[in-house]
């Protein structure tokens, strides 16, 4: 029997449970990290597996990084960080910038950590 839902499923299976918190670590650990105005969209991702996350992606700077860590431990459920962003220039022009700035003022609008 599974310790976290304390239902029968195979244990080569993923806890549906977990799976299911994971996802929702996931969404609001990106949330929180728009939220800061400092990335666009698409510039981290979240991995989340046991509410461990893995912080991925490409930011300007350290502080950016660091920025991007502290966001994420705060959200709720959140065990633990690794933060694996890479910090540099963005090694391709693919994104619209205007398409994401328009997201991060949009978010900020919510938000009220302006400067
Ligand atoms: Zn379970």
């Amino acid at each position: 029997m599974c310790n976290e839902c304390a239902g029968e499923h195979p244990s080569e299976m993923r806890c549906p449970r977990i799976a299911q918190r994971d996802l929702q670590i996931g969404e609001l650990a990106l949330a929180r990290l728009m939220a800061t105005g400092r990335f666009r969209d698409g510039d981290v991702r979240c991995d989340v597996r046991n509410g461990e996350v893995v912080l991925r992606g490409r930011v300007a700077t350290w502080y950016h990084k660091q920025v991007a860590q502290h966001a994420v431990l705060e959200t709720a459920n959140v065990v633990s960080v690794q933060n694996q962003i890479e910090v540099g220039p963005p090694s391709t022009s693919m994104r619209s910038a205007s398409q994401a700035g328009d997201a991060a003022k949009l978010i900020r609008a919510h938000d009220l950590t302006g400067e």
